[in-house]
């Protein structure tokens, strides 16, 4: 296995298992913006090795071992295998671990590094191994220039990333590099660095991850083991560019898993499904008794998770309030709706829907305030009257959708955008590619795209303020 497998793993469960057995005809191609990030970190990647030179060797120990056998100061581009083993005991322990409760947007491993005591062994008794071999494509070694062992310098793992500040992912991938470099030279280097967006080297220390990954490693081995992928439990932030989002989405139309509900997190999920609810349906006509008997979850979210299991299997909306608050009206109506682009760290397009009450007609007119230039960013932005529909929906009304994202609400009322496949991911692409190619049709797309936004804010307004004055009515003929 490789290294890039193990920590897709880290950030979701189910997706290395999908790229190994699932269908790959569901697989969408790999969006633009990700291979746009892959070519900046080679970018970066190229730049430290102009700011350090250093020797750069083709894949495969050999090269390596002979670059470090010879000392090199500094290596890059290598490519390591080794076997890793660990004790099989240990396994039992960290199953445990792995399906304890955590926070939704964040994986099951303690972010601290800590670790769970693994039972002694019986006296007497011969502890029992496992192992697997790793690949791992290495960014940079450095020789360390006080260690050494057995007679050969010992190096440290070097990872470059484009991210601004270090995460427990690429910690673990520091850590799992080590742990391969140890296989082979006999010494688990203790410390690594990251090199980050800023080029600044940030120190790792990595004792503190090695039981971590280890736990990491026979958890995934686990799970590929078994004969159905791990449960789905979407986020947006780790969903939203994921090549089986489809397929995983699919799921919802078909089967309504539990996981899949909105407000059904990573930490809900098991403290539901302990108290014997497993499905959007056990959920929906769970007894209040059965509910409240699980504390963690606490009252109010215990009731709003109901309800959303009610909304989906009925399809249809519950107003949380009755009659529910009229939205304001005003003779204009301003809908809003803003791009920005974290790579160029710029905000390139503020977009504006227009909505006059005319005599007997509304009039609606789509102004845009483009930043074809990061730096005409300041002339691009005004101020703006936004009204909050996304807080008042989440107060109102809990409806039948797999996420509140305008996106998600907007297309469950029949909105379609004119470029279906669109997203904020593509927007920011298109103007990347605007930037790089001077091509205006790239921000023509970023224009389009935009002005659905606002036309879909502006579809839920209406579609709010229609269904609260039917609720109204209907309240006041009871
Ligand atoms: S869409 Fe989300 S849940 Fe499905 S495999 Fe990708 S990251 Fe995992």
């Amino acid at each position: 296995m490789d290294t890039e497998e193990v920590l897709a793993f880290f950030r979701c469960r189910r997706l290395p298992y999908l790229d190994r057995f699932g269908p790959q005809e569901a697989k969408l191609p790999t969006e633009n913006l990700l291979e746009q990030w892959r070519r900046d970190r080679q970018a970066l990647q190229a730049t430290v090795l102009e700011q350090f030179p250093g020797e750069e060797v083709a894949p495969g120990n050999e090269a390596l071992l002979a670059a470090m056998a010879a000392g090199a100061e500094r290596i890059y581009g290598g490519q390591i295998v080794a076997e890793l083993f660990w004790e099989a005991e240990a396994e039992l322990a960290s199953s445990e671990v792995a399906l304890a409760p955590s926070p939704e947007t964040e994986v099951e491993l303690p972010e601290d590094g800590s670790t769970n005591k693994t039972p002694a062994l019986p006296p007497g008794a011969v502890p029992e191994f496992r192992s697997v071999w790793v690949s791992s494509s290495l960014d940079l070694l450095i020789r360390d220039p006080a260690l050494r062992s057995q007679g050969r310098p010992v190096y440290l793992p070097v990872h470059i990333r484009l991210g601004k500040r270090p995460k427990p992912e690429y910690e673990l991938l520091l850590a799992l590099q080590a742990e391969l470099l140890g296989s082979l030279e006999g010494q688990v280097p203790k410390h690594g660095f990251l090199i980050l967006k800023d080029k600044e080297w940030y120190p790792v220390e990595l004792d503190r991850r090695r039981a971590q990954v280890r736990r990491l490693l026979q958890d995934y081995l686990r799970s590929l083991s078994r004969p159905e992928p791990p449960q789905v439990l979407m986020a947006r932030s780790r969903c939203h560019l994921c090549h089986w989002r489809n397929y995983c989405r699919q799921l919802n139309a078909t089967t309504q898993p539990l996981s899949l509900l909105p407000g059904v997190t990573r930490s809900r999920y098991p403290l539901l499904q302990k108290a014997g609810i497993d499905s959007v349906e056990a959920l929906a006509n769970a007894p209040p008794e059965t509910l409240q008997a699980i504390p963690q979850l606490g009252a109010r979210v215990a009731l709003q998770l109901q309800l959303q299991a009610r909304a989906a299997l009925s399809r249809q909306p519950i107003w949380l309030q009755s009659p529910p608050p009229a939205l304001p009206t005003a003779p204009v109506e301003l809908y809003f709706d803003i791009e920005a682009d974290p790579r160029h760290n710029v905000a390139y397009l503020l977009g504006l829907l227009v909505v006059e009450q005319a005599e007997e007609h509304k009039v609606v007119n789509y102004y845009s305030c483009l930043a074809a230039e990061p730096q005409e960013e300041g002339q691009a932005w005004q101020q703006f009257l936004e009204v909050d529909l996304h807080t008042w929906v989440r107060r109102s009304v809990v409806l039948p959708v797999e996420s509140y994202s305008l996106k998600n609400i907007a297309r469950w009322l029949g909105f379609k955008w004119r470029l279906p496949e669109a997203n904020g991911a593509y927007s920011i692409y298109w103007y990347s590619q605007w930037l790089e190619t001077r091509d205006r049709r790239y921000l023509e797309q970023s224009l389009i795209y935009n002005e659905d936004d606002c036309r879909a804010t502006y579809r839920l307004k209406a579609w709010l303020s229609q269904s609260a004055a039917f609720e109204s009515s209907r309240v006041e003929t009871e």
